[in-house]
């Protein structure tokens, strides 16, 4: 672990963790957000409950518990978005604390054949917005 948890958003839920996400459920091992910016409608992001680097370094039971929480996210998103594909992204390259960027694509959409865009900063939802889809996916989890 090269990063300080106490620097880190996640293990902090700051300030900057409010203004890019809201908080949905807590999941067996991880927190399912809502990415407050829309391009890619459904947007979602899972991060695991510790400040850990990276999926390899969990034993087997948290890994395979932390992907049940991903794909168990996952198939709530395909209920409710209906999207043509998720993807799935994990970088963390300056933030270390192990999370998954889930991306629902749609045909003819925004970077449908290639890669989403980490923040375009281009689609925002009301508060009432936010609160419906939130509803609706803790409604398919
Ligand atoms: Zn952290």
């Amino acid at each position: 672990m090269k990063s300080d948890p106490k620097e880190c958003l996640y293990c902090q839920n700051n300030e900057t963790l409010h203004s890019l996400m809201i908080e949905v459920a807590t999941l067996s091992v991880s927190r399912l957000f809502i990415f407050k910016e829309q391009t890619y409608r459904g947007r979602c992001l899972v991060s695991y409950n510790e400040h850990v680097d990276d999926l390899n370094l969990l034993d087997d039971e948290h890994r395979n518990a932390f992907m049940a929480d991903v794909a168990r996210v996952t198939r709530a998103m395909q209920k409710v978005f209906n999207p043509d594909k998720i993807n799935y992204g994990a970088y963390a390259d300056t933030l270390e604390h192990l999370h998954f960027h889930l991306i629902p694509k749609y045909i003819g959409g925004p970077d449908f054949g290639g890669v989403f865009r980490m923040n375009p900063k281009e689609v925002y939802l009301s508060d009432e917005e936010y609160k419906v889809m939130a509803e609706a996916l803790k409604k398919e989890l």
